[in-house]
C-alpha cells in the first residue's frame, strides 16, 4: 500500500490540551504551516500566564484526586501501557499529521517516530516498579535509607524537527515516575503532541496529568519556567535557548534543569573501511537525514587523506542524488527546511564562511525545486579551519565540513570541538582505533560504524559541554524524574 496521503484531508486538534479536554483563552493567534508547501494548516494562540496557569491547576488536582504519586507504581504501569498501545493502534494517524506539520518524511514517521514513541511509553511503563533506593545499616540501631520521589509538577519545552520522539523521551519517564507534566509544544509543531494528549485521556490517564500548552517561547515557554509550583525543567532545543532557560530558572525557584542541546558532530572515517560505496551511504544520511535537522547530525567529515578524495566524490554523488519533495509523498528522500526563516540562517552562515575562504563542492545555496517549500541543496565545504563560522556554529541544515588527517590520533584529537560534544560517530573495522576514539572523544555519545542510537531506549542520550547535561532515556531517564529524599530510622532509641 502506498503511504501517500492527501495532508488537506487530516483531522486537526484546536487549543491547548488541558485536563483533558481542548481549551482556548482568546491570546494572540498563531499560524501553523505545512513545510512541505507552506500552506496554514491551522492556527493556534499563544497560551502565556493563563494557559500555564491553568494547566498548573489541572495538574495539581489531578495529582491529588488520582493520588498518582502514591499508588502502587503497576498501577500506574497498567495505564501507560494502555497508553502506548493507543498510540500503536493510532500510528497511522499521528505518523500522517508528524509528516503534514513537520519535516519528517512519512516513510520515516509511518515506521520510526510513532513506533517510537510507542515504544518509549512502554519502555517506561515497564520501569514504574523498578525505581529503588539505597537502603543502608549504617550502625547498630540505625537504618538509612533513601527514597526517589517523585517531585509533584514538572515541565518540558520541545523543538520542531522530532516533535513526537522529543516530547515521549521527557513525558514518558515524568509520568511513570508518579509526576504530572505540562509540555509546551514548539509553536511551528504543535499537532502531533496534542494528538498524544488526547489519546493519554483515552487510554484512562487521569485528566490534567498530561497537559500541552500551545505559544512562543519567550512567553508561555518562559512562563513555564518562571512558575514556582513547577519543580523541574526539561528542555531540548539550541543551546541559546537553553543557556536563558537555565538562567530564568535559577532566578525562580532555583528548579533543576536537563539541557539537551546542539551538536557539532563528527563523523571520523578511518582508511581501513574497504566498501566506500556503503560508507558513502551512511556518512550521507549521517548529515542530510531529516534535512540536516538533527541535533546529532554529523557535520563535520574527518577523513584519513587515503580514501577522502575517493570517498568524498562518492558522498558527493549522492548529495545530488536527491529526491526532494512533499512529506507525504513516499517518493520523497530529502525533506523541505522547517521554514523560510531557518533557511535563511543557513544560508547566511554557508555565506559567512564562504565569504572566509571555503569553498563549496556542491550546493551553498537554496534548492530551486517545483515544490513549494522551504528546501536548501546538500552541501559540502572544503577548506573550513577552526575559526571559520561553518566551524563553529551549527547549520542544523544538510551542510558538512570536510576535513582531512594522516595520523590516527590526529584525527582522533580533531573530532572534539571546543565548544560542542553531543554525538560522534567512528566508522572503522579495527576495534582497537574504535575504542580508543570511543574513549578519547569528549562526547555525550558515540557511534562506531552507525549513525544514531539505536537500538534505543536503554542507553541515555544526551551531550557534554555546550551541547547540555543530563540525559533522556535508559534509567537515568526516569531517574531525572525523581529526587532523593534521604531517610534515618534510629530504632534503638
Ligand atoms: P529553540 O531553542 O529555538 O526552541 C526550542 C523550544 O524552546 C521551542 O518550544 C521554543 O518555543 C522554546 N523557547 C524559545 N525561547 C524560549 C525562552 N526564552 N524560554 C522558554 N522557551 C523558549 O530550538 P528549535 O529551533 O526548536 O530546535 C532546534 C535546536 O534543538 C537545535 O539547536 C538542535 O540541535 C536542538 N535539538 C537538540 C536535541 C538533543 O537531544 N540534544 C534534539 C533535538 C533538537
Amino acid at each position: 500500500m502506498s503511504l501517500d496521503f492527501d495532508p488537506s484531508s487530516l483531522s486537526i486538534p484546536k487549543g491547548h490540551h488541558i485536563g483533558g479536554r481542548y481549551i482556548d483563552f482568546g491570546g494572540e493567534p498563531i499560524e501553523v504551516r505545512r513545510p512541505s508547501d507552506l500552506q496554514v494548516m491551522g492556527t493556534l494562540e499563544d497560551g502565556g500566564e493563563e494557559a500555564v496557569e491553568a494547566a498548573v491547576q489541572a495538574a495539581r488536582q489531578a495529582l491529588k484526586a488520582s493520588n498518582w504519586s502514591k499508588i502502587a507504581p503497576i498501577e500506574r504501569a497498567r495505564v501507560l501501557t494502555r497508553f502506548a498501545e493507543l498510540v500503536e493502534q493510532r500510528s497511522l494517524d499521528l505518523a500522517r499529521l508528524e509528516a503534514a506539520n513537520s519535516t519528517r518524511l512519512i516513510a520515516e514517521t509511518t515506521v520510526r517516530d510513532a513506533a517510537r514513541t510507542a515504544g518509549t511509553i512502554r519502555f517506561f511503563a515497564e520501569y514504574c516498579d523498578k525505581l529503588e533506593g539505597q537502603t543502608t545499616q549504617t550502625q547498630s540501631g540505625i537504618l538509612s535509607m533513601v527514597r526517589p520521589e517523585p517531585y509533584g509538577i514538572v515541565a518540558a519545552i520541545v523543538p520542531w524537527n522530532f516533535p513526537m520522539i522529543t516530547a515521549a523521551w521527557k513525558f514518558a519517564p515524568a509520568l511513570a515516575a508518579g509526576n504530572a507534566i505540562l509540555i509546551k509544544t514548539s509553536e511551528l509543531t504543535p499537532y502531533t503532541l496534542l494528538l498524544l494528549a488526547e489519546i493519554a485521556t483515552e487510554a484512562g490517564l487521569p485528566k490534567g496529568l498530561f497537559n500541552v500548552v500551545n505559544g512562543y517561547g519567550q512567553t508561555t515557554g518562559a512562563a513555564l519556567v518562571r512558575h514556582r509550583s513547577i519543580g523541574k525543567i526539561s528542555f531540548t532545543g539550541s543551546t541559546a535557548t537553553g543557556v536563558a532557560i537555565m538562567t530564568l530558572a535559577a532566578s525562580h525557584g532555583t528548579k533543576p534543569v536537563t539541557l539537551e542541546l546542539g551538536g557539532k558532530s563528527p563523523q571520523l572515517i578511518f582508511a581501513d573501511n574497504e566498501d566506500l560505496d556503503a560508507l558513502a551511504a551512511k556518512v550521507a544520511a549521517g548529515f542530510m537525514g531529516n534535512g540536516g535537522q538533527v541535533c546529532t547530525a554529523g557535520s563535520r567529515l574527518i577523513i584519513q587523506r587515503k580514501i577522502a578524495d575517493e570517498l568524498v566524490e562518492k558522498i558527493e554523488a549522492r548529495c545530488r542524488a536527491i529526491t526532494p519533495g512533499p512529506t507525504w509523498r513516499e517518493a520523497s528522500d530529502f525533506p523541505p527546511i522547517i521554514n523560510e526563516k531557518q533557511l535563511a540562517r543557513i544560508d547566511s552562515l554557508v555565506q559567512k564562511t564562504l565569504a572566509e575562504g571555503a569553498t563549496a563542492r556542491v550546493g551553498g545555496s537554496r534548492l530551486e525545486t517545483r515544490n513549494e517549500g522551504s528546501f536548501y541543496a546538500p552541501t559540502l565545504l572544503e577548506g573550513v579551519t577552526p575559526e571559520m563560522t561553518g566551524y563553529q556554529e551549527e547549520f542544523f541544515g544538510p551542510i558538512a565540513s570536510i576535513h582531512r588527517f594522516d595520523e590516527v590520533e590526529e584525527g582522533i584529537a580533531m573530532a572534539d570541538h571546543p565548544t560542542y560534544g553531543l554525538a560522534a560517530s567512528i566508522f572503522t573495522t579495527d576495534i582497537k582505533k574504535a575504542l580508543l576514539a570511543a574513549e578519547q572523544i569528549e562526547s555525550g555519545m558515540v557511534w562506531v560504524n552507525q549513525n544514531g542510537r539505536g537500538p534505543e531506549f536503554t542507553f541515555p542520550a544526551g551531550g557534554f559541554k555546550g551541547s547540555g547535561f543530563g540525559k533522556d532515556m535508559g534509567r537515568v531517564g526516569i531517574e531525572t524524574y525523581t529526587r532523593q529524599k534521604a531517610v534515618w530510622i534510629n530504632y534503638a532509641a
